[in-house]
């Protein structure tokens, strides 16, 4: 009986942290407009570069943008 209530609480800890780690990724997107390294997700605001400085992928922000708005809906935030 003990092993099944951990299992569940396991399962209900898991789906919560889930959630809230997803509901934090679709904020970061949001905030940044989609300007972030399509490769690693690095912050590209204020980097006038064509290049991210964290993995050294090219970057094209009207690209960027819709890849981001495209990941956003393929994968919605769950409420
Ligand atoms: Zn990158």
């Amino acid at each position: 009986m003990i092993v099944v209530l951990a299992l569940l609480a396991t399962a209900l800890l898991s789906f919560i942290w889930l959630k809230h780690w997803r509901a934090s990724w679709h904020t970061y997107i949001k905030k940044r407009h989609g300007l972030m390294c399509t490769n690693c997700a690095y912050d590209m605001t204020g980097v006038d570069s064509d290049t991210c400085p964290e993995c050294g992928e090219s970057f094209d922000a009207s690209e960027a943008k819709q890849r981001w708005s495209e990941y956003l809906q393929i994968y919605p935030h769950f409420k």
